[in-house]
């Protein structure tokens, strides 16, 4: 890599994918360079190479080569009994030679959000449903509403990318409205309410259903509610957003979320409207697409032989670890900032990136490159309509998810 290189890059950090992050990359070191994006600066430039960095495989609290970490592996899979494969995020050949394992092994694989998946599926597979794109939305909407408190944190691009654009093919962005329903952040929606119309209603998320209906009776409201009555029934094209682990906290989240998806229905008699969850940032939608493309289920397969079946209860992962109905559980994790949480009742291999964080240490560490940054790769945007090739931007040795996992797949000589 030539000193002073600066690239534009997409970002594999969350699942908007944005592809307009310009790095510069010094001596292996990348800098985000790009001037509207502070807010996801230091989630990128966390996975640069540091001093806390796990560039070396380990057996518990030993650094071993790489080659004993994968014969070490490999002994482990050949001895346990059974085997469940956790997804915490990787791209699309990573979940490929996952599938490709589990097959071999007769394993479960999960993705460690499936809940948040399955949370929205629910509504497609029994009420109807109407979805829309972030392109969609960006160039035809001229009301969105988004529900929840941390969404703006967690895809922290939305509003300048998707929301607020400066450029829009078919509305002028400027007159957009936004409105947040739930117990958003004080600062930022003072931030964003000095540059766009927005409205803040501040509520318990709880209060999700009984607001919906309010605002399409015709019952007298308050005043803040009445506003937004009438800002919702001028519009031409009305799109909700939200993502789903905000309302972990909430009582009932899939009524919510059924709440939110019957009020777009109920729109729709008179104008234009439609659902756009926002998936998690641990590549949830790359792991749904490709599984589903596979096996034909999005998530929570359990292999059996030359057959699998899907039971979003029986293969759940995080159950079946914690019931210790499995002795081995692999984690991959290759766009994970957080700390990631294993469980002791088992035998734990984790082939995860360089920083990668735990509450105990695995039994293995084998470590991996994040795609888009030392390899190549292929991830799927939250909407699953685009698919987002990823470059690699760092030299080093760092192997893919795919290279270790087939490594382990491999039969003893
Ligand atoms: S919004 Fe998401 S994809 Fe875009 S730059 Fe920030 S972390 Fe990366």
């Amino acid at each position: 890599m030539k000193p002073d290189n600066k690239r534009y890059i997409t970002c594999p950090f969350c699942s908007l994918h944005c592809d307009d992050i310009q790095v510069e990359v010094n001596d292996n070191r990348f800098k985000v360079i790009s001037e509207n994006i502070k807010d996801c600066t230091s989630k990128i430039e966390y996975f640069n190479i540091k001093n806390t960095s796990n560039l070396t495989a380990m057996f518990k609290n030993k650094k071993i080569t790489f080659k004993k970490a994968i014969d070490s592996a490999r002994r482990m899979i050949n001895r346990s009994d059974d085997i469940t494969l956790v997804n915490h995020g990787t791209d699309v050949n990573g979940v490929r030679s996952l599938l490709n394992f589990a097959a071999s092994y007769n394993c479960v694989v999960d993705h460690v959000n499936s809940k948040y998946l399955y949370r929205n599926l629910g509504i497609i597979q029994r009420k109807g449903y109407m979805a829309t794109s972030l392109t969609e939305t960006r160039n035809r909407s001229d009301v969105v509403i988004l529900f929840g408190n941390n969404i703006l944190k967690k895809s922290p691009r939305l509003i300048d990318k998707v929301i607020f654009p400066k450029h829009s093919l078919c509305t002028n962005p400027k007159s957009r409205k936004l409105i947040l329903v739930g117990d958003f952040d004080t600062g930022s929606v003072k931030k964003i309410k000095s540059k766009h119309h927005v409205k803040h209603l501040k509520t318990n998320l709880n209060d999700t259903p009984e607001i919906l209906t309010k605002l399409v009776s015709e019952d007298k409201l308050s005043k803040n509610l009445e506003e937004i009555r009438k800002t919702i029934k001028k519009s031409k094209y009305l799109v909700a957003s939200w993502t789903t682990s905000d309302f972990d906290k909430c009582h009932d989240p899939d009524y919510i979320i059924s709440s939110i998806s019957d009020f777009i229905l109920s729109m729709n008699k008179t104008s234009r409207a439609a659902c756009m969850p926002i998936a998690g940032s641990l590549a949830d939608a790359t792991s749904s697409q490709t599984m589903s493309w596979i096996t034909g289920f999005p998530s929570r397969v359990k292999f059996n032989g030359k057959s699998f079946f899907h039971d979003r209860n029986i293969c759940n992962g995080e159950e079946i670890i914690s019931n210790r109905n499995t002795d081995l559980a692999i984690h991959i994790s290759t766009v994970n900032h957080n700390k990631v949480m294993l469980n002791d009742k088992v035998k734990n291999i984790f082939i995860g990136h360089i920083n990668s964080t735990f509450n105990i240490r695995p039994d293995i560490f084998i470590p991996v490159g994040n795609p888009g940054i030392d390899h190549q790769g292929i991830m799927f945007r939250t909407d699953n309509v685009v698919s987002v090739l990823l470059d690699k931007i760092r030299e080093n040795d760092l192997l893919s998810t795919q290279d270790v996992v087939n490594m382990l797949s491999e039969v003893d000589d």
